[in-house]
């Protein structure tokens, strides 16, 4: 459960669900429900029904000193305890300001409290100390309780050290459960609903979902180790070239690792995606080894000065055209020394098309010493996901 207004009002994205759900999952815990109050007594009404219907319950934030701090007296009252202060906790709080130099505000004192029966949780960066309430029956089932601060920088390692041993001890869990994500290209959703899709869901303890983005699919496995295995080498032999990595790579850093691997250099000229290639491929640590030169080339004047494309190619078919896919990536590759580029041209929308090159029309360029070729893609699909789906479509090339 995360508390605080600021989440519900939009002006902190809540990151703490995201976090920590995927550390239980390592453990092989899921969380079946999350839930975001305000700051304020709707933690009580929420707290009280979590413990109801929950094994243990994880409060984030409200742990601070000011008043509308409340997770440690909504705790101890859904409880039903009383607040103590807690003399440890308390020394450890007058230390913290000790050794910063600072005095201690009255109001700190109210981070020391504890709910009788439950043990205190170390914070060494931050002055809010966490909770921990051990199992306790609440309507008809055992509910452990913690409650944790709110800021990431002190939620995290205290996550990892106080948390995560307290429920792999109370939960008996063996942490052989895992997540794997494969991450496709050039297949549909629809594709995975066949025959794969009964196969999957054959395997005993297994749990498969789909994630579709423009121009991806990922198909995510979570079980034992074993079925995910079994599951990930069935889903691979289907898709062995659509299937760009077992390991949750995104396409850019398939790409820089594999032509770091190879030693190569690439090159990229842009017209109509304006640089997004450039941008993703730049968004992967160890680019430098591998990317040389990025050239954006929006109006023909700049395909003429920049990449040497010839004018008259330009007047005879069009900026959107084959020829000048071609001359563009020849272009970036004579320019830039690179031992690959990549051009794209082509009408991203919504306006601009014609009964010929309809919006959406993207030809997109391939230069290696020796060879070239262009090949032809249509997306109407709006500017932003015409712009994804086209570097999504000339990274896979490059890759291949
Ligand atoms: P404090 O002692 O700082 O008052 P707290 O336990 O009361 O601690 P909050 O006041 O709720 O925590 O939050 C402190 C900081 O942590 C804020 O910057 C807040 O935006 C951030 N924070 C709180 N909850 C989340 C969350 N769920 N995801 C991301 N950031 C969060
Ligand atoms: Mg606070």
């Amino acid at each position: 459960m995360n508390t605080g207004s600021e989440l519900l009002l939009g002006t902190t994205l809540n990151t703490h669900g995201a976090w920590m759900g995927m550390e239980l999952l390592g453990l092989g815990l899921r969380v079946q429900r999350q839930t975001t109050v305000p700051d304020g007594e709707a933690i009580i009404t929420a707290l009280g029904e979590a413990m109801e219907r929950s094994d243990a319950v994880i409060i984030t934030g409200g742990l601070g000193p000011t008043s509308d701090d409340i997770s440690r007296e909504a705790a101890a009252e859904v409880l039903g305890v009383d607040l103590i202060t807690d003399e440890a906790a308390l020394r450890s709080l007058e230390a913290f300001f000790a050794s910063r130099g600072r005095p201690m505000a009255e109001s700190n004192k109210k981070q020391a409290l504890n709910p009788v029966g439950a043990d205190i949780l170390p914070n060494p960066n931050g002055t809010a100390p966490g909770i921990y309430a051990p199992p306790r029956m609440s309507g008809d089932r055992l509910c452990a309780l913690f409650l944790l601060p709110g800021p990431p920088n002190e939620l995290r390692p205290m996550f990892r050290a106080e948390v995560l041993p307290r429920l792999r001890a109370l939960a008996g869990v063996s942490g052989d459960y895992q997540m794997q994500v494969l991450r496709c290209t050039g297949v549909g959703e629809s594709d995975f609903h066949q025959d794969l899709d009964v196969q999957l869901n054959a395997i005993e303890g297994l749990e498969i979902g789909y994630c579709a983005r423009p121009a991806e699919v990922d198909l995510r496995l979570i079980g034992k180790a074993e079925a995910v295995r079994k599951a990930a080498s069935i889903a691979q032999a289907a898709f062995p070239e659509q299937c760009f990595s077992a390991c949750d790579e995104n396409l850019e850093q398939v790409l820089v690792r594999l032509l770091s691997e190879q030693g190569k250099k690439l090159a990229l000229a842009e017209s109509c995606t304006g640089g997004r290639i450039a941008s993703r491929v730049t968004d992967v640590s160890g680019a430098s080894q591998v990317f040389t030169h990025g050239f954006v080339t929006y109006a023909n004047e700049a395909k003429v000065e920049m990449l040497g494309v010839p004018a008259d190619v330009i007047e005879r078919h069009g900026a959107v055209s084959e020829e000048v896919a071609i001359a563009m990536a020849e272009g970036a590759l004579k320019s830039s020394g690179a031992d690959i580029a990549a051009s794209v041209t082509g009408i991203a929308g919504p306006t601009g098309g014609t009964e010929d090159k309809p919006v959406g029309t993207v030809w997109i360029g391939i230069a290696i010493a020796g060879k070239s070729y262009a090949v032809h893609r249509c997306h109407n699909r709006g500017r932003e996901v015409f712009k994804q789906v086209v570097s999504q479509t000339v990274l896979d090339f490059l890759r291949r």
